[in-house]
């Protein structure tokens, strides 16, 4: 047992446990480096600052 938890990722909604928990909310890794390294100008830029939103609310909160 290593703690390997599932959690439900808020960027694209599946199973992982590889990632990171902010404010009790889960992104993966793979939706990380995809943040990382996508583009301001790209069409998915605006829908992972929408899901992001959510955690700087709850910050805010
Ligand atoms: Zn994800």
């Amino acid at each position: 047992m290593e703690g390997r938890t599932e959690h439900c990722c808020i960027v694209c909604g599946q199973q992982k446990t590889e990632g990171m928990v902010i404010v009790n909310q889960f992104i993966c890794s793979g939706c990380e480096q995809e943040m990382v390294h996508t583009d301001v100008k790209d069409d998915k830029y605006p829908f992972y600052v929408h899901q992001l939103k959510r955690l700087w609310l709850q910050l805010q909160a």
